[in-house]
């Protein structure tokens, strides 16, 4: 048989003004939550949650399952959607959760875990420490994707954007998981607080060397606030211990701040029988994720605010790259003839020069440097600056040459320039989504 000794420690940190964790430490169910929303409507919503799951899964209607278990946090979801609309002050209020419950899987107790957003639980086996739950956050999509290195994730300074919460939607995906306890295993709940401080090296330093697991979670936030305390922290650190080992089932103590999930009952929760180690490390139970619902992509107002930030930079760089790619003209060869182009030798990116008129000066008349640096493209900063540069031209050649009376050659385009009235060039207008050169 065996059971739990558990101790849990909560935060404020250093830096905000309330602390908006929450945490859950009792018989066979252990939860953290990170609430957001600003002004109340984060601590009321990782408490609001953390009540739900609490009363929906701890009720006495039918065994424990994880299929209940995610069923709870769904219907807490429900709760802060509900909440939320009936209070203007908490539109916008969102939460993590992350829980490990006892339940019973084909007549076998194991531990249910259930996942929404970057709250995280950990398993220290053997000495070492392993991540079970999959943040949702930018990050994590990052770098699942390869894109950024773990290191890379950890100090990346949109690390705090979820793309998955509580309360955010009618509707919400939640990762569940099935383990085995095994007598010796630590389980470690805690919020990004610790993680975005501490080292996951430290932090499993940490875990191995304090045996008592409230001295551990207690520890941990020591060390969270030690390196900045940027965000509220909390941890509740989760031994499995041979039935008998009551004596070890320690309290969840408050946090520094005085705030901290409901308080821990005085008896550790009875467990399982000795079960087999798993030949596999603790994972999914059959596919990395049970889908309760379709995934939309609805995000948090984190999320909102950084894709409408991204948006508005893209927008800003679309808008200075064509600015840049049709700003200017250049003088340069087309087929025999002088010629000037809009945009920039060469283009800028998916930028390319358009053809703006073809002059009746022939490449043939001028002098063969000024050929080469013509088919490079000589950059004016204007259509008159273009034209006066090729009348200079002109100005260099003999006398008979330098009007000739060829006709003007008109290359088709969109009507939309006004015509040139140089009579010693013929116009082309400029493409329709250019504008007008006289713009520049
Ligand atoms: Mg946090």
């Amino acid at each position: 048989m065996t059971g739990f000794a558990w101790g849990a420690a909560t935060d404020v940190g250093r830096v905000r003004p309330s602390n908006e964790d929450a945490f859950v430490a009792t018989p066979g169910l252990f939860a953290v939550a990170d609430g957001m929303g600003g002004h109340r409507g984060g601590s009321v919503a990782s408490r609001l949650a953390l009540e739900t799951l609490r009363e929906r899964f701890g009720s006495d209607d039918g065994p424990r399952t994880t299929e209940r278990l995610v069923r709870a946090v769904e219907e807490a979801n429900e709760a802060l959607v509900a909440r939320a609309e009936e209070d203007p002050d908490l539109r916008g209020m969102g939460t993590t959760l992350t829980a490990m419950a006892l339940v019973v899987e084909q007549d076998r107790e194991v531990l249910g875990v259930v996942n929404v957003g970057d709250s995280r639980l950990y398993l220290l086996k053997d000495g070492e420490l392993e991540q079970i739950t999959e943040d949702h956050s930018l990050v994590a999509t990052l770098e699942r994707q390869g894109r950024i290195t773990r290191a890379e994730a950890a100090v990346h300074p949109q690390r705090n954007i979820l793309t998955r919460a509580l309360g955010i939607d009618a509707k919400v995906m939640v990762d569940s998981w099935e383990i085995l306890p095994i007598v010796g295993d630590r389980y470690l709940l805690c919020s990004d607080g610790l993680f975005n401080e501490v080292a996951d090296g430290r932090i499993e330093a940490t875990l191995r060397k304090l045996a008592d697991p409230s001295e551990a979670a207690h520890e941990l936030v020591r060390l969270a606030n030690e390196a900045g305390g940027h965000d509220n922290v909390t941890c509740v650190v989760v031994d499995v211990v041979a039935d008998g080992e009551g004596g070890r089932t320690t309290s969840a103590r408050e946090g520094q701040d005085g705030r901290s999930g409901p308080a821990p009952p005085a008896e550790p929760v009875a467990g399982p029988g000795a079960a087999p180690r798993p030949t596999h490390p603790p994972g999914p139970v059959a596919g990395p994720v049970r889908a309760t619902a379709r995934l939309r992509n609805r995000f948090t107002w984190r999320t909102a605010a950084f894709v409408l930030a991204l948006a508005t930079i893209g927008a800003v760089a679309v808008g200075s790259i064509t600015w840049a790619g049709t700003r200017t003209y250049y003088v340069g060869i087309d087929g025999d003839r002088v010629a000037i182009f809009r945009g920039q030798p060469g283009g800028v990116l998916w930028i390319e020069p358009s053809l703006a008129e073809v002059t009746d000066l022939r490449a043939d008349q001028l002098p063969a440097s000024v050929v080469i640096d013509l088919e490079a493209g000589k950059t004016e900063g204007s259509l008159d600056d273009a034209r006066a540069y090729v009348e200079n031209l002109r100005r260099t050649l003999p006398a008979p040459t330098a009007r000739s009376s060829a006709p003007p050659v008109v290359v088709p385009g969109p009507a939309t320039s006004t015509p040139s009235t140089t009579p010693t060039t013929s116009t082309t207008p400029a493409p329709a989504d250019a504008g007008s050169p006289g713009a520049d």
